[in-house]
Order: structure tokens, then sequence, then C-alpha cells
């Protein structure tokens, strides 16, 4: 193998049945870090929980009024202490939305989708696989991605 190819896995993992325990490598990006297990596994639809910790992360939040969504970094050690979420898949492409919990080192606690972050510390995730997949449209009256059922 050429050394400056890396097949490194930014996690290992465990599979229990259709569901399978994460860990996500440290110092990593945890929802590319996600997404990049989901694609390799290939897990067109299931759910996700998580906990961990980070030292930077960018929170997203959707205002329905103007249909924008507003983006904010933290940078500063966070434990997650809730990440939620689930996987489909839109357009062919695997699509993962993850809400958190980050508690702050004075216990107060910030919240909203994740788009990113740094993990410092564990990242334990668990995905459990659905068995068949799930779709998702874009929703012109609500700006959001919605499932297709
Ligand atoms: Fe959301």
């Amino acid at each position: 193998m050429n050394a400056q190819q890396t097949t490194e896995k930014p996690y290992t993992y465990k599979q229990y049945g259709n569901t399978y325990v994460v860990s996500i490598a440290n110092h990593t990006d945890l929802a590319e870090s996600i997404m990049t297990f989901c694609k390799d596994m290939k897990i067109s639809a299931g759910s996700i929980t998580g906990i961990g910790a980070v030292n930077e992360a960018t929170l997203r939040f959707y205002d329905p009024k103007t249909k924008q969504y507003v983006d904010k970094t933290f940078t500063e050690q966070m434990e997650v202490a809730n990440l939620t979420g689930n996987v489909s898949e839109m357009n062919g492409e695997t699509y993962t939305h993850l809400h958190c919990v980050l508690g702050r080192s004075d216990y107060s606690a910030l919240a909203g989708h994740l788009l990113s972050a740094r993990l410092n510390g564990a990242g334990e995730i668990v995905i459990t696989a659905f068995d068949s997949p799930m779709e998702r449209y874009h929703d012109e009256e609500t700006g959001l991605n919605m499932y297709k059922f």
C-alpha cells in the first residue's frame, strides 16, 4: 500500500443486528464522521443518538418566517449532552439530519441543528438502520426537506 493513501476510517464500530455502536475518532468532525459511516455502511434509513465532547461546534437555527438558516460557531469545551437525529436519502444522496444539545462548563446548554463539531474526547454514537429506504423532498411551503411517505 502507498503510504500516502490512508484507508484509516474516522471511526471504529461494532454491529449488533441492525444496530451499530460507533466510536468516532478524536479530533475529527463529528457530523462529517457520522455521514461517512452512514455512507460506508450504505445506511439509507435509520435513527441516530449519541453523546460525547467537542471543543468547537457550529449550530444552525431555522427561521420559518424568513426561511433562512442562521449559523453560529461556539469555540469552547462542551459536552454533547445529547445528539439525536436520523438518516435518509434525498436525490439519491445520503442525508443526515442532526440536532444536539451542548453542555457548557457553567452547566448551561446550547442547542440546535448540528452542522459541524470538532470532537475533543469521546464520540459514542448508536445508529439503528431501518430495513427499507426513507426519501426526502423539498417542501416549498415550509422551505424544509420533508419525509416523502
Ligand atoms: Fe431540524
